[in-house]
């Protein structure tokens, strides 16, 4: 047995192992170097990591990572710098339940062989002294007893030094703070229990002491977002998601802070982000995405870690089903949730949505409203009943109130109507007021109708007479294409001979009373939209199709028509946006409202 103090973990990886591990460059850049450190800290279970960068003139010089994990002895300290030594894996068979990071024995290796890289390292109660080690451009240079506390500091100076040409390649410093950044927030996100603080030339860029994802989301993202975030906990089949999503109200123009990890290990993978954005569907507009922070658990036998020399991407088997139980994952904890904005989010969700024109403090419209324009619908509706003729007609059902369904959004009651364009209501019992749109509701009603129907067969009514469309030679060209999607939308068109097209059927959601140039307008639209064969053309399509059918903003609706709209709304899939993503309610919070009268 060796002296105390002398024993190690590590080994030498022998020669199979070595030829079958994904071998590559893991040292491409400064952030790169920050990443293995902080992955060796990880596994070495350290509770606080520190990393600590200096620049100066506009490079940085200086990467310092020091952790309270377990250390080295002096005999590890000296074979870590070493190829292929590894504490991690002591044969490729243990690669199928690596839970480590790390397990390729590389990475010091590589940065000793590029930098002028410290070693000072003390293990614990084992060790009485620490030890510390210094490579230049691979070479060891010192080895010396020291005092220190127990865990690793690794310090990295000179980076490239040695290699001009990767040296050249480096970005600018901001451009490199911001890939470290990145990494650091990744890794943050993924080990939320251990306190990390990052430092810039003393400047404190990122600290999180330490405890949920939500705290973790907190230290970096903000207030804003962490309290839009609602929590995932899924069991599927082949995978255990958990962590945390944002509400549809706080959302991102790209994918970039949808953080995954699969079995601890942080993965950059596209179509793991791609399937949490999924779960949204429309609650979404098309362009935003979510802020995610989930972790996927999967048995190790589906997940093979050794595909990429820098480990950020793993191969997964059975990722079709993976994904969409991810989605599942997502959609169920957002269907768990009132996902309707308040007025502050509402305000925001429609300036970033590109759809609508943004509206100003919208909390202030309500503070004094022009005479009248808050009013009663039962009267005056009936002299308007024929405005709303050729949109789909909001039949009265008497048992309107009693119906259940939506799961999620609680009964409302009726108000009134606001500018003929709100419906003002409240929750049954509650306090609060709701502002709903009556287009937007009414697009997501028919829209969910339109799927509904298509699964059976599509709602399909034949006109009285055919509407006859006079199409131009491209238009006409395109109509051929368009036919099959058309009629999986429920519209019945035959050619006509010479660029004519008879339509004999529309969809049943655009109303009884078809009118004509309303049929030719939005079979228009649909030829104009340019939208590719396949099932996304079919959605435009519905989707087109529900804007068309639903009553527009400036139709007074009775009171009856209100509750049937309400009711109708409380029944789709996703109540609270319209197939665009735009919200369809906005809740004013009673506390709210007393504040705007300073009743505190
Ligand atoms: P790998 O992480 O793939 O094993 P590395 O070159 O990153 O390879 O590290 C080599 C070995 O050095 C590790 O297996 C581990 O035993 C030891 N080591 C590296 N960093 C630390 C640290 N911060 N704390 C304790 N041990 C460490
Ligand atoms: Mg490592």
């Amino acid at each position: 047995m060796d002296e105390p103090g002398t024993s190690g973990k590590i080994r030498l990886l022998d020669k199979e192992t070595i030829s079958r591990i994904s071998a590559g460059e893991v040292v491409e850049r400064p952030a790169s170097v920050v990443k293995e450190l902080v992955e060796n800290a990880l596994d070495a279970g350290a509770g606080r990591i520190e990393v600590e960068i200096t620049s100066k003139g506009g490079g940085i010089t200086g990467i310092r990572v020091t952790d309270d994990g377990c250390g080295m002895t002096p005999r590890d300290a000296e074979l870590a710098c070493v190829r292929h030594a590894t504490s991690k894996i002591a044969s490729i068979e243990d690669l199928s339940r690596v839970g480590s990071l790390g397990f390729r024995g590389e990475a010091l290796a590589s940065i000793a062989a590029v930098s002028r890289l410290t070693l000072t390292t003390r293990a614990g109660k084992e060790s009485l002294a620490g030890i510390r080690v210094r490579y230049e451009g691979g070479d060891l240079v010192l080895r010396e007893e020291c005092g220190c506390p127990p865990g690793t500091t690794v310090e990295v100076q000179d980076l490239f030094f040695n290699t001009p040409v990767r040296k050249k390649f480096m970005r600018s410093l901001a451009a490199e703070m911001a890939y470290m950044t990145g990494t650091m927030e990744r890794v943050v996100l993924s080990h939320p229990g251990v306190s990390f603080r990052v430092l810039h030339n003393r400047r404190t860029l990122i600290s999180s002491p330490g405890g949920t994802v939500r705290d973790a989301a907190l230290h970096l993202f903000g207030t804003e977002c962490e309290k839009s975030l609602v929590p995932v906990l899924f069991s599927g089949h082949h995978a255990r998601v958990e962590g945390v999503i944002s509400r549809p109200s706080f959302s991102r123009q790209n994918l970039y802070q949808i953080f995954i990890s699969v079995n601890g290990r942080p993965v950059l993978s596209r179509p793991l982000s791609l399937a949490v954005r999924e779960g949204y569907g429309t609650l979404l507009p098309a362009d935003r995405f979510p802020v995610a922070v989930l972790d996927i658990t999967l048995d190790s036998s589906l997940v093979d870690v050794n595909v990429h020399p820098t480990k950020r991407d793993v191969r997964i088997a059975r990722e079709r089903e993976v994904r969409d139980e991810v989605s599942l994952a997502v959609r169920s904890a957002l269907e768990s949730e009132i996902l309707i904005p308040e007025v502050e989010n509402a305000a925001r969700i429609a300036r970033q949505s590109p759809l609508v024109e943004p509206s100003p403090a919208p909390a202030y419209d309500l503070v004094s409203p022009p005479a009248g324009m808050v009013s009663e619908p039962e009267e005056h509706a009936f002299s308007e009943r024929r405005r709303i003729g050729h949109q789909a007609e909001l039949e009265v059902q008497e048992d309107a109130a009693e119906s259940t369904g939506g799961a999620f959004l609680p009964d409302m009651e009726v108000l009134g109507q606001l500018d003929s364009t709100y419906v003002l209501a409240s929750f049954r019992g509650g306090e609060d007021l709701v502002l709903v749109d009556q287009h937007a509701s009414h697009e997501r009603v028919l829209y969910d109708r339109l799927i509904a129907g298509d699964k059976a067969q599509p709602q399909s009514q034949e006109l009285l007479v055919p509407v006859v469309l006079d199409l131009s030679p491209s238009e006409a060209s395109i109509v051929p294409d368009l036919v099959p999607a058309l009629g999986e939308v429920g519209f019945d068109i035959e050619e006509f001979g010479g660029g004519s097209y008879a339509v004999r059927a529309v969809p049943v959601v655009l109303g009884r009373q078809v009118d004509p140039v309303g049929v030719r307008e939005l079979l228009s639209a649909i030829l104009s939209s340019g939208e590719k064969a396949g099932p996304s053309r079919i959605d435009a399509i519905r989707k087109m199709v529900a804007c068309r059918g639903a009553i527009k903003a400036g139709t007074p609706l009775t009171r009856e028509q209100c509750r049937t709209l309400l009711t109708e709304l409380r029944q789709t899939a996703h109540p609270f946006s319209c197939p665009h993503g735009r919200p369809t309610m906005v809740i004013f919070r009673k506390k709210d409202l007393d504040g705007l009268f300073l009743r505190t």
